[in-house]
């Protein structure tokens, strides 16, 4: 066992660390405050490679492994969260529906320019009654008689990237032309066309400089080139794709952690009370010690999914205890440690001047999406029992 990264792995590393530090961190605090999308970062982001990374080059991305997209999503989300989500859409919830059920020609035309960063994606799965419980979607597909189009009728909530993406992977029920139901399919739908409409904004605690609105679909005519994968298979795409995207948002977790961990422990070596450094007393010290501990953890879950992921694309098998284990473990310990971080900052910590208070903001929204911490220790449960 080598807990080493390779030498390709410790460049993206580092190189999206450089970008991060020096683009983002900058403009963050800013764009939280504003809530406004940060579409030159974002254009930046795409130009180095990081809006497709395991995505293959023919496709517009850059064609490395799932490790070098954890470690790019860790680094960019330790810079602001709200860049972490928009970064891991384009990546998990747009990419990997394509990459994994899409045709040639819809990867060449709506996976490539995504990858590439030229455009934004988007994924909906949610409805305004229909969370956790995806399955209970009520948008619908209806079949053209003649077998070569769609009629989409479907309210969508909590799609983030909505307001600025062109093109969005959309989940609803699907009914033949004879009015008989055929479970959920997916299709990858275009902003510009007829029928699309950008529904009200959310607002939000955290990663504010992502764009999340409610869409609309008004019978929007849908060719049936640009379903994804059969009829039906929707649902089994919207599972494989969490799997992934999962992973993501492990890594976004840990980023904030760490973030949020070595601005406490700085701030612990240089706030003095009662004469000493608050850092020497013992108090923070086992603060210190528990976020140390737990951020270790993390990371070596989320580098372990990572690795399982790899080999899963071999055989095409799924990933999901070791993405759920690694998301539900990160995810508490980003509300634990920035917790911790903001506690060990007194006052400041609750101040707008400095960003523990957007770490703590930001983290919980990990804990919430591509499936509650409940429902990950409900999967957890499940694989480990073998019951439902
Ligand atoms: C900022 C943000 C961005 C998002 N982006 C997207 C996006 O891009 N695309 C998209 O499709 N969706 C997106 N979502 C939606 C997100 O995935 C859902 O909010 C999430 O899955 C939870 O669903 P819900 O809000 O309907 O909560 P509910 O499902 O109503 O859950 C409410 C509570 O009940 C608990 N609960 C539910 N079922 C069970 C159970 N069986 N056992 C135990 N507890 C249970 C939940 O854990 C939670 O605590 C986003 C949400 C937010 C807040």
């Amino acid at each position: 066992m080598d807990f080493a990264l390779t030498e390709e792995q410790q460049l993206i590393e580092d190189a999206a660390r450089e970008f991060a530090q020096n683009e983002i961190v900058p403009i963050a605090a800013k764009f939280d405050a504003s809530g406004e999308f940060p579409t030159e970062t974002i254009r930046q982001a795409g130009e180095l490679g990081f809006m497709g990374v395991e995505i293959p080059e023919e496709y517009g991305g850059s064609g490395l492994d799932s490790t070098c997209y954890v470690l790019v999503m860790t680094e960019i989300s330790a810079a602001d969260a709200a860049h972490g989500t928009i970064v891991s859409v384009n990546n998990s919830l747009f990419g990997v529906p394509l990459l994994n059920f899409g045709t040639e020609e819809q990867k060449q035309k709506f996976l490539r320019p995504v990858a590439s960063g030229e455009v934004n994606g988007a994924y909906a799965l949610t409805e305004p009654q229909s969370g956790s419980d995806a399955a209970a979607m009520r948008s619908k597909a209806i079949r053209s008689a003649d077998g070569t189009s769609y009629t989409l009728n479907a309210k969508k909530a909590w799609i983030t990237s909505g307001p600025v993406a062109k093109y969005v992977v959309v989940f609803t029920q699907t009914i033949d032309s004879d009015g008989d139901s055929i479970g959920i399919s997916a299709f990858i739908v275009d902003s510009d066309q007829p029928g699309f409409i950008v529904g009200k904004t959310e607002p939000k605690l955290g990663i504010r400089a992502s764009a999340t609105c409610e869409i609309e679909l008004e019978n929007y005519v849908c060719p049936v080139e640009n379903r994804i994968g059969d009829e039906g298979a929707g649902f089994k795409i919207a599972l494989t794709v969490l799997d992934a995207g999962r992973l993501g948002i492990a890594a976004q977790s840990l980023g904030i952690a760490q973030a949020a961990y070595d601005a406490a422990v700085e701030y612990s070596r240089e706030r003095k009370a009662f004469g000493s450094a608050i850092g020497s007393f013992q108090a923070i010290q086992h603060k210190i010690a528990d976020m140390k501990m737990r951020i270790d953890a993390s990371r070596l879950l989320l580098l372990r999914a990572a690795w399982s992921k790899e080999n899963a694309k071999k055989t095409g098998a799924r990933n999901t205890l070791n993405s759920s284990i690694a998301k539900l473990y990160a995810s508490e310990t980003a509300m634990f440690v920035t917790h911790q971080a903001l506690q060990i900052h007194g006052g400041m910590g609750y101040s707008r001047e400095l960003p523990l208070e957007r770490y703590f903001r930001d983290a919980k929204i990990t804990e919430i999406y591509e499936g509650t911490s409940e429902i990950q220790r409900m999967v957890i449960g499940r694989a480990e029992t073998g019951l439902r």
